[in-house]
């Protein structure tokens, strides 16, 4: 078989995961592998001072990118470890003030790279978002919610949460929201955790990765299988090794990851060891069989996947 220059270039692919996720994180590293392998088109958003190393090391094992003509900022949302839904300032590159991060479109040719650059400068969005392998049904779904997304903090994960039929634990391939700590098989909200078509995805990238580098394919799985307390300005509370019984998380042992330092309820998180879930936005909290705090609402969202 022959091989493309890309492929062939990426025989050590594994090395290259390997170096670029410690530039810039597992996410992006993988985004970055799964369009030079052809899978999907990527765009990647790089901060200026990690920018000369990602453009080396895509030199190195010559992956195809172009790299887009504006920089944007983010506006960090409330509560979420520095993660952003929303861009502020767009600026063209070479503008003598642009500043931000820089936008690589990446793909397994410089054509494909260019084409995805081109429909999304020119803000064809649906079109974009094929290019990036994102199924109609969801590509669907962002669109329906966006304005009410965008009157909170453009964060998905509560509508992606109201429209799931099924009871909890959902379908732990779908499990978009452990992208707050640095792992997720998808790139995209799903318009439902019973999605079939992002489930699909979700296994075919696990399968690519575990072809490259199965320890790096194995932690992005055991991500996808934890459960998570979501708020939308309170912070995201991921409960490690913790399972959901009956309707109840025991939570003594886990290891409580969080993406806010000293919120209340995350004070009343590390005090308590058990939650009742009572609804997708509703739970109680207790220390033993002592009620320690009630939280219910629409900004609360139980994402259970273990
Ligand atoms: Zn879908």
């Amino acid at each position: 078989m022959l091989l493309t220059k890309t492929e062939h270039m990426l025989s050590n692919k594994k090395l290259f995961l390997q170096n670029l996720s410690k530039i810039i994180g597992a996410i992006a590293a993988k985004e970055s592998l799964l369009a030079a392998m052809g899978f999907k088109t990527s765009r990647i958003g790089v901060a200026p001072h990690i920018y000369p190393y990602v453009i080396k090391l895509f030199k190195k094992y010559n992956i195809q990118y172009v790299i887009g003509n504006y920089r944007y900022t983010y506006i960090n949302d409330i509560g979420k470890g520095g993660w952003s839904n929303r861009f502020g300032d767009e600026t063209h590159i070479e503008q003598s003030n642009a500043k931000g991060d820089y936008f690589l479109y990446i793909a397994n040719s410089k054509i494909k790279a260019k084409a995805a650059k081109e429909k999304e400068e020119n803000e064809e969005e649906f079109e974009f978002g094929e290019t990036l392998g994102i199924p109609s049904c969801c590509a669907k779904f962002y669109v329906d919610y966006s304005k009410k997304a965008f009157k909170k903090q453009n964060d998905f994960v509560l509508f992606v949460l109201e429209k799931t039929i099924s009871k909890p634990p959902y379908d732990f391939w779908n499990n978009y929201v452990s992208q707050y700590f640095g792992y997720s098989l998808l790139s995209f909200f799903p318009c439902s955790f019973d999605c079939p078509e992002s489930v699909k995805i979700s296994k075919q990238v696990f399968n690519l990765l575990d072809s490259v580098y199965p320890e790096f394919a194995k932690q992005f799985l055991y991500f996808h299988k934890q459960n998570i307390l979501y708020t939308e300005y309170r912070g995201i509370y991921l409960f490690e090794n913790s399972t959901l019984r009956k309707d109840s998380i025991v939570y003594k042992n886990s290891r409580i990851h969080s993406t806010i330092k000293n919120s209340s309820i995350g004070k009343t998180i590390f005090r308590c060891d058990n939650i009742i879930v009572k609804g997708k936005n509703h739970c109680t909290l207790y220390r033993g069989d002592k009620l320690v705090r009630n939280l219910i609402g629409e900004n609360i969202a139980l994402c259970l996947f273990n």
